[in-house]
C-alpha cells in the first residue's frame, strides 16, 4: 500500500465527504511543481484554483509570512496594523479607485460576496441581478447568486430576490435591471462556467444600466483578478469603473484573504460603523502575504509575463481540441468528443495537474510565474494525453 492510498483511507474515515475522493495526497510544492506523499512530481497548471499566483514556496511570500508571524499574526479589528493599511492602499491604487474608496478584508471569496450583498441591501432595495453560469460561493447568501441548480436547490429557500439572466444577452439585461434593482453582480470572466469571457461592451452596458437605475455594479474578480488575465483586474480593459469589486483567490498567494473594494465615498459610506464585521479579516499575517504577492507581481513584471506566456495557449492546433477560451493565464480547452474527467486523469498520469471545469473542458490557471518552457512541456504532451483519454473513454 502506498502512503497516498493509506492516507486516502484515513481521509474517507475522518472527513465530511463533500469533496468526493481527492485525486492525490500532496506533500509540498516548489515553484510550479508539487510533490505527492509518494514522491511523484507534477507540473501544477491549476495552482489551487487560481490561488498560488507566485507558485509554491516563493521566497518573497515565504519570507514575508515568516517575518510577519514573528511580529504579530492576529490583533483583531479593535486595532489595526500597518500591513492592513498598506495592503488596502495598494489595492485601491492598482484598482485605480477614486478618492473615498475603501477596502473591507475577509478570509475568503464567499465572505467578500456576503459583504457585497450587505452593501447592496443598504441601497434600500433587495433585487439582485446575477448571470446564468455564475459562481459566487457556497454560503446561503452567496449561493443564492450562484446559478448551478445542483449547488443551490438542496439548500433552498435561500436569500430571496435574485434574478438570473443569460450571460452576455444585452436585451435580457436591459429587461431585468430597473429602479428596484439593488445590484448587478457579474464575473468579467466566468470561471466555474468554464472560463467564459463577457464582452467589454456587455460590461459597459451593465455600467450604463446600473448608473441610470441607481443600482450598484459589483464585479466578482475573485478568480479573474490579481493579474491573472495580464491586467490587474479583468474588468479594467473595458474602462468600466464598478461600484464594488470582490477579491480573494490570488490575493494572498495561498494565505486565505479576501476583500470587498468599494468605489467612491457614496458607496463606501453605505456600510456604517457597526454594520458589518469579521474576527480574522484583515489580520496582519494575511495582509503581509497580500502585499508580498502584489509587490512581486509588480517587481517581476508579471502582468507582461502573463500576456506573453499566456499567448502560447491562444490557438491550439491539436487533435481532440475543439476550441480554447479565456485570456492571459485563465484558460479553458474545450475538447472534441473526449470527456474532460478522462483527460484530467490522463494528464495527471503524465505528470500534469489540470482541472475538468465542465464535462467537456479543461481549465488551466497556472501560477503567474510559470515559464514558457514549463507550459510548452504540457503542450508537447497534450496530444498523447488526449489520445490516452480517448482510449480510456471507449
Ligand atoms: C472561488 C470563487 C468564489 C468563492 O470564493 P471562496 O474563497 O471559495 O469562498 C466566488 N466567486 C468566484 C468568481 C470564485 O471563483
Amino acid at each position: 500500500m502506498t502512503a497516498g492510498s493509506e492516507l486516502l483511507g484515513r481521509y474517507a474515515r475522518s472527513m465530511v465527504p463533500v469533496f468526493g475522493t481527492p485525486q492525490l495526497v500532496l506533500a509540498s510544492g516548489d515553484g510550479c511543481w508539487v510533490t505527492d506523499v509518494d514522491g511523484r512530481r507534477y507540473l501544477d497548471l491549476l495552482s489551487g484554483i487560481a490561488v498560488n499566483a507566485l507558485g509554491h514556496a516563493h521566497p518573497a511570500l515565504v519570507q514575508a509570512v515568516a517575518k510577519q508571524a514573528e511580529a504579530a499574526i492576529h490583533l483583531s479589528n479593535f486595532f489595526t496594523s500597518e500591513p492592513a493599511i498598506a495592503l488596502a492602499e495598494r489595492i485601491l491604487q492598482i484598482a485605480a479607485a477614486p478618492a473615498g474608496s475603501g477596502v473591507f478584508f475577509t478570509n475568503s471569496g464567499t465572505e467578500a460576496i456576503e459583504a457585497a450583498l450587505k452593501l447592496s441591501r443598504r441601497t434600500g432595495r433587495s433585487k439582485i441581478v446575477a448571470l446564468e453560469g455564475s459562481f459566487h460561493g457556497r454560503s446561503t447568501g452567496a449561493l443564492a447568486l450562484t446559478h448551478k441548480a445542483a449547488y443551490r436547490e438542496p439548500f433552498e429557500p435561500l436569500l430571496p430576490g435574485v434574478v438570473f439572466v443569460p450571460a452576455g444577452d444585452e436585451q435580457a439585461l436591459r429587461d431585468a435591471v430597473d429602479t428596484t434593482t439593488a445590484a448587478v453582480i457579474l464575473e468579467p470572466i466566468q470561471g466555474e462556467a468554464g472560463v467564459r469571457e463577457l464582452a467589454d461592451d456587455y460590461l459597459r452596458l451593465a455600467r450604463e444600466l446600473t448608473t441610470s437605475t441607481g443600482a450598484l455594479l459589483v464585479v466578482d474578480e475573485i478568480q479573474c483578478g490579481i493579474g491573472r488575465t495580464g491586467d490587474w483586474f479583468a474588468h479594467q480593459r473595458s474602462g468600466v469603473v464598478p461600484d464594488a469589486m470582490t477579491l480573494a483567490k490570488g490575493l494572498g498567494g495561498g494565505v486565505p484573504i479576501g476583500a470587498l473594494v468599494t468605489f467612491g465615498d457614496r458607496v463606501t459610506g453605505l456600510l456604517e460603523a457597526g454594520q458589518h464585521g469579521t474576527t480574522f479579516g484583515g489580520n496582519p499575517l494575511a495582509c503581509a502575504a497580500g502585499l508580498a504577492v502584489l509587490d512581486t507581481i509588480e517587481r517581476d513584471d508579471l502582468l507582461e509575463h502573463v500576456v506573453t506566456v499566456g499567448a502560447l495557449l491562444d490557438d491550439l492546433d491539436v487533435e481532440g481540441v475543439a476550441a480554447t477560451r479565456g485570456r492571459g493565464l485563465m484558460r479553458a480547452i474545450e475538447l472534441d468528443g473526449i470527456p474532460a474527467p478522462a483527460a484530467m486523469e490522463a494528464a495527471r498520469n503524465a505528470g500534469f495537474i489540470v482541472n475538468a471545469v465542465t464535462p467537456t473542458a479543461l481549465r488551466l490557471t497556472p501560477p503567474l510565474v510559470i515559464t514558457a518552457d514549463e507550459l510548452q512541456s504540457f503542450l508537447a504532451a497534450l496530444p498523447t494525453i488526449l489520445e490516452a483519454a480517448k482510449g480510456a473513454g471507449r
